[in-house]
């Protein structure tokens, strides 16, 4: 039996650009799942918190990774996150499990791990997939490709606002949400393996300028179904 033809959007992007949000809107307007690979690495994050281990200490975070099960499940159009059969959504919110994350991710045990996964989770499902590597390393070969940036100053913005709606990092200044926007920017598009990068056959889409509905208008126009 001929395998049907998968929707698979990838959209990459620096740390705030808007790219979880686009995809949501999208996945809703085109009736598809939106997976935030963001959250899987955050979960993985947290596992090496809780376990007393620097998520970037790659000697002791293998030892971890048989040990670990991180699943999604898309429950009324929202995405939530299990670590071992635990709903962590909400947890892996915080500043910790961000910068965990990106330090975790550089790890490339941990993204082959989570990228199997991901991989899996595309062929069973039309899919529009946020992360930072989507489009060059996990769907190569996805039909749709975007990469979403902002300024680092309207990034770092729209972070602090997001915090300071879920009430936490409430101690947090422009200028320092900012400087850790630029880290994450610089380790996830240092890193030796599956960097961040905007490949070239996707599409370049600035959110700077945009409101969210201009930028969801501007990505599907190139979606043509
Ligand atoms: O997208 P989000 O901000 O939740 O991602 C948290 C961190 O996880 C990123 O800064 C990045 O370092 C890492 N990440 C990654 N690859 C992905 C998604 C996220 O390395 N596909």
């Amino acid at each position: 039996m001929e395998q049907k033809q998968r929707i698979n959007i990838a959209i990459d992007g620096p740390a705030g650009a808007g790219k979880s949000t686009l995809a949501k809107l999208i996945a809703e307007r085109l009736n598809i799942l939106h997976l935030d690979t963001g959250a899987m690495y955050r979960a993985m994050a947290l596992k090496a918190l809780r376990s007393g281990i620097e998520p970037g200490d790659a000697s002791r975070v293998l030892p971890l990774l048989p040990k670990t099960e991180i699943t999604v499940k898309n429950i009324g159009g929202i995405q939530h996150t299990y670590l071992d059969g635990e709903d962590v959504s909400n947890l892996i919110r915080t500043p910790e499990a961000s910068k965990g994350a990106s330090d975790i991710g550089v790890i490339p045990e941990v993204r082959m791990k989570l990228a199997e996964s991901q991989r899996k989770f595309a062929e069973e499902y039309d899919v529009i997939m946020d992360g930072r590597e989507i489009g060059s390393f996990v769907l190569p070969d996805a039909p749709y490709k975007f990469y979403v940036t902002a300024s680092a100053d309207e990034r770092a913005r729209r972070r602090l606002l997001e915090l300071q709606q879920k009430g936490i990092g409430l101690d947090k200044t422009l200028e320092s949400m900012r400087e850790e926007i630029l880290a994450r920017d610089h380790t996830d598009s240092t890193r030796a393996f599956a960097p961040l990068v905007q490949v070239q056959d996707a599409i370049l889409i600035d959110t700077t300028e945009l409101s969210v509905e201009e930028a969801v208008e501007a990505v599907l126009r190139h979606i043509k179904r």
